[in-house]
């Protein structure tokens, strides 16, 4: 009986010991097997076919392959499925080598290390994330490997880490064991992110380790200058990261090298529901970029300038100084468009320098990609040339902080030929002129080539064959070829090689020689084309820094150029941003909303906020009117404003948000499992715990989903707590169909009514989508559903019923509710620890001596408990 595994299957065996978590590719000649368990997962997943390899058991293991040259294919389907793939190489050339040949993993690919660029998208970041739980306290740190960008922040409670995951949106997410128990947010990680995730044992987040791996990576002696040295939580969270870099890339990545840290109150706060309703960079329901906000003012020209753009979208500013300054370059190049066209120029030929660096520094670049390299930094120059124009400060320092990298271009430029080949080993590389034995070798070639074209025409002159060839295969190296008609004039000295069907090959001694010659030198010449350009690529990683900081300065041109383009193409204004606390908007508009219509049909509008008499806007009007798109209209004005961006109106003044909280219509959160009453309810909760008197609110139809008066009393109650100064005093836009809130205007303080007006035009209503003062006095509910295209017969009986229950008038019911001069604060409201369970309930548990039950006892007490609840 067999036992024992053969040498080949026991390296392979000892290799996946080490990578249990990863399905092991292990390469075979040109082939990549999995074996056993890996393959098949991986012949199920992949659709290949499954076989069977003796391996010195009685079982044959179970086998399957890819091929080597289309493995990035196979291994980004496993990615995409969460796997992660370990790449198993021969470190040694099978061809020197008796015996097994040595292998290892050379490269751990998981979904937050992909550097397969065809699989990623340009404008998206690919980030990994580190989570660090330490009771309420979490750090998160984030790098995309391909562009360099390397995160960190610290926050409390995992709804804040739920937020910053959704600017971020992670493909892989490790965190520690504190975290992955953590069920609500790891609830929020996978079902709303979709993310990967593992976890990592705690040594792997140890601080000292963690600072030494930091360090390391960072090339520096202190974390002092790094701006978090004194928040553990952040550089656990970066420690490990790095710590999880190097296990799976196996070499240092050079073009890591920056942590940059951020406070979270820097920026707008915007939880996930609102980033969603908002739809700033994808849409709610189809989640596609078209009819997003980002989908308007996106006309950047570079990869790097896209994905910086969505950044600023996604995490607007909060500081006027800053917003200022970008809208002060913004204003600078809507001013002169001569100089925008110019710019966009030359802004266009550029390739993602950020990938391309990345590619370089994980040694994975080949010649074109230096090409592309050479022809991107080449429009440094006029750029630079062209922002001395350029009065704004923003201008000034991204010249000042803009590298030309002169050097790197000169390089590329004298020694790379124009049009290399994609492999980087077979020549074609270096330029001549650069390398005096480059050039040696290359006529050595090349003048044996001429010599063995002469060599044809002299022995077709002294044998008198005609149509005798030199030629060339691999097997045979140079041969001489003749047809079978002249095979009587082959002279003595010809020695046969091959028999053909129409001929004959042979060699002479002379073509032999001098093919050793040529061969020599094409061999010697291509490995030292290679050497060459792998000592290029080594000049261009030394200098990643310096192109990473370029890189940052053109993405931020990029923006500019592009939110100038917007605000002159869209028909933008440049807002008044400041802090007096007043939102002031004249003839606004939804800039998505708008670009959807033909040309001119939006209708603009204008806003009125203040911290006094109009704080609280109610807003009614019929369904299809036009209130959410005026609410999130003002919504999307505010926080363009505040990424420093021109805005969709007439004018705008903007007092700073703090955050834009928005409770919108029915929550595609369903896959929850809760129902949308809940959901709501859970929103709006947060609103009343977050919200402050410099918050931003939109809540459209809360209360809907349950019956009329529960629902209209909750809204009653949410709109005293907020509009109250003493509890928040946000700025709000409420609409509703809760006519009777209406009645709170000159009641409450800061409350204002607004309706969306209609015109009635016998039976029907006409939308004028204006919105004006005072309260709605009809819903026109049966109206809309006509034009909707309900059947005739039961919009007559609705009719009928509606003056019937309009006897019953709740409005006189809601004249007479006294208004709380002072609602309760929510930090006085202590939460019970039994949440919602009846107090009695508490008591009677409180009473039981649980020694004295029977455990059936037990049961039955618990049973008829439940039966209360
Ligand atoms: P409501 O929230 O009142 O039910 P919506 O805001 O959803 O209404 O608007 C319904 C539709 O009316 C929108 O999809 C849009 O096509 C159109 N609309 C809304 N506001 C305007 C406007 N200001 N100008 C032109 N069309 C508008």
């Amino acid at each position: 009986m067999a036992e024992k595994l053969t040498p080949m299957m026991q390296q392979y065996v000892d290799i996946k010991k080490q990578y249990k978590d990863a399905i092991l590719f292990f390469r075979l000649g040109d082939f990549y097997e999995m074996f056993f368990e890996d393959a098949i997962t991986a012949s199920r997943e992949l659709e290949i076919t499954l076989t069977a390899k003796s391996c010195g058991m009685d079982e044959k293991a179970p086998m399957c392959g890819v091929p080597h040259h289309a493995v990035e294919g196979y291994i980004d389907k496993l990615i995409g499925k969460g796997y992660k793939v370990a790449i198993g190489e021969q470190l040694e050339d099978p061809k020197l080598v008796k015996g097994i040949v040595k292998r290892d993993v050379v490269r751990v690919v998981t979904p937050g290390t992909n550097m397969n660029l065809q699989s990623l998208d340009a404008g998206t970041h690919n980030y990994l994330v580190t989570i660090f739980q330490n009771i309420a306290h979490y750090g998160i740190a984030y790098v995309d490997i391909t562009t360099g960008d390397f995160y960190v922040t610290q926050v409390q409670g995992y709804e804040k880490v739920l937020d910053e995951l959704a600017k971020v949106q992670p493909r892989e997410v490790i965190c520690n064991n504190t975290a992955l128990c953590n069920e609500p947010l790891m609830d929020g990680v996978k079902n709303r992110f979709k993310s990967f995730v593992s976890v990592q044992e705690d040594w792997y987040f140890d601080l000292e380790r963690s600072t030494e791996a930091i360090l390391t990576q960072l090339k520096i002696g202190s974390l002092e200058g790094l701006g978090f040295s004194d928040k553990i939580e952040a550089i656990k969270a970066s420690g490990a990261l790095i710590e999880y870099l190097n296990e799976t890339q196996k070499s240092q990545l050079h073009h890591l090298s920056h942590i940059r840290y951020y406070a979270t109150e820097d920026y707008m706060l915007l939880d996930l529901s609102t980033r969603r309703n908002l739809e700033l960079v994808e849409t709610l329901r189809e989640k596609e970029r078209r009819g997003s906000l980002l989908w308007v003012v996106d006309k950047t020209k570079t990869a790097m300038g896209a994905r910086l753009l969505r950044q600023y979208i996604e995490q607007p500013l909060i500081h006027v100084d800053e917003i200022n300054q970008r809208l002060d370059g913004v204003s600078n190049l809507f001013d002169e468009p001569m100089y925008l066209m110019e710019l966009k120029e030359y802004l266009t030929p550029i390739y993602d320098i950020e990938r391309l660096m990345s590619r370089i520094s994980c040694q994975t670049a080949n010649g074109r990609d230096l090409q592309a390299f050479k022809q991107s930094i080449d429009m440094i120059g006029p750029i630079k040339i062209l922002l001395e124009n350029l009065e704004a400060d923003y201008f000034s320092a991204i010249r000042e902080d803009l590298d030309d990298l002169r050097d790197l271009y000169d390089l590329i430029d004298q020694a790379l030929m124009e049009e290399p080949p994609i492999a980087i080993t077979e020549g074609r590389l270096i330029k001549k002129g650069f390398n005096e034995e480059v050039d040696l070798l290359r006529s050595a070639t090349t003048d044996g080539k001429e010599w063995l074209a002469r060599l044809e025409s002299k022995e077709r002159e002294r044998t008198g064959i005609k149509n005798l060839k030199v030629k060339y295969n691999k097997v045979f190296g140079y041969y001489i070829e003749v047809t079978n008609s002249y095979l009587n004039l082959v002279p003595e000295d010809y020695t046969r090689k091959q028999t053909m069907s129409n001929g004959e090959r042979y060699i002479t001694p002379e073509l032999k020689e001098m093919e050793n010659t040529i061969l020599g030198a094409q061999e010697k010449l291509e490995a030292l084309e290679y050497e060459l350009f792998v000592q290029i690529r080594d000049t261009l990683k030394a200098a990643v820094g310096r192109i990473k900081a370029s890189a940052d300065q053109i993405a931020k041109l990029d923006v500019m150029q592009s939110l100038a383009d917007t605000a002159l193409k869209e028909n933008f204004v440049r807002p008044q941003v400041h802090n007096d606390g007043t939102i002031d908007i004249i003839e606004g508009r939804h800039p998505v909303v708008e670009k959807m219509m033909p040309h001119d049909q939006f209708i603009s509008n204008n806003t009125y906020l203040d911290q006094h008499e109009h704080r609280f806007s109610i807003i009614t009007g019929p369904n299809m009117a036009g209130k959410s798109t005026y609410m999130r209209q003002v919504a999307l004005i505010t926080l363009l404003a505040q990424v420093g961006s021109f805005v969709p109106a007439k004018s705008a003044n903007i007092s700073v948000c703090d955050r834009i909280f928005t409770r919108v219509g029915a929550s595609d959160d369903l896959s929850s499992g809760q129902s949308t009453f809940m959901v709501e309810m859970t929103e709006v909760a947060n609103i009343l715990r977050n919200g402050t008197k410099k918050s931003l609110i939109i809540l459209d139809e809360i209360g809907r989903g349950t019956s009329t008066f529960d629902g209209l009393s909750i809204a009653w109650a949410v709109v005293e707590y907020i509009v109250n100064i003493h509890t928040m005093g946000a700025k709000t836009l409420f609409a509703t169909h809760y006519h009777e809130l209406t009645e709170l205007e000159g009641k409450i303080e800061g409350v204002q009514n607004y309706c969306i007006s209609v015109k009635e035009q016998g039976d029907d209503i006409i939308f004028l989508r204006k919105i004006i003062p005072g309260g709605a006095n009809n819903s026109y509910g049966i109206q809309v559903a006509k034009l909707a295209g309900v059947p005739d017969f039961v919009i007559k009986r609705a009719k009928m019923i509606l003056e019937e229950l309009d006897q019953a008038d709740i409005t006189k019911h809601a004249e007479s509710i006294k208004v709380m001069e002072k609602p309760e604060k929510a930090e006085d409201t202590q939460l019970s620890l039994f949440g919602n369970i009846s107090e009695d309930v508490v008591e009677e548990l409180k009473g039981f001596d649980v020694n004295a039950l029977t455990p059936l006892e037990a049961l039955n007490k618990l049973a008829q408990i439940k039966k209360r609840l």
